[in-house]
């Protein structure tokens, strides 16, 4: 049986930086104009989720100045399927 583990992906997003931890979190974040980002971050770094989300927004849709307008957490059980993440 095939397990889904997502990393975090605060080095992703940042560049310079890397976390090596298993994702604590699913971060769905929404622009004003609906448009979305997800990302996974680990318990040490969901503080940054605002920042990180906003990053991941400026780097999916570069040169539309879009801002995050909201945040929706989703903790995940870092041993368990996250297979819906995908979507
Ligand atoms: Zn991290």
């Amino acid at each position: 049986m095939s397990r889904t583990v997502a990393l975090c992906g605060f080095g992703l997003v940042m560049g310079n930086e890397s976390c090596p931890e298993l994702a604590a979190y699913r971060i769905e974040a929404r622009t004003s104009d609906a448009r979305q980002v997800v990302l996974h971050l680990c318990s040490d770094h969901i503080h940054r989720a605002w920042h990180v989300a906003q990053l991941a927004i400026d780097k999916k849709f570069p040169a539309e100045n879009l801002r995050v307008r909201s945040i929706h957490l989703h903790q995940v059980q870092q041993r368990a399927s996250i297979a819906e993440a995908a979507s």
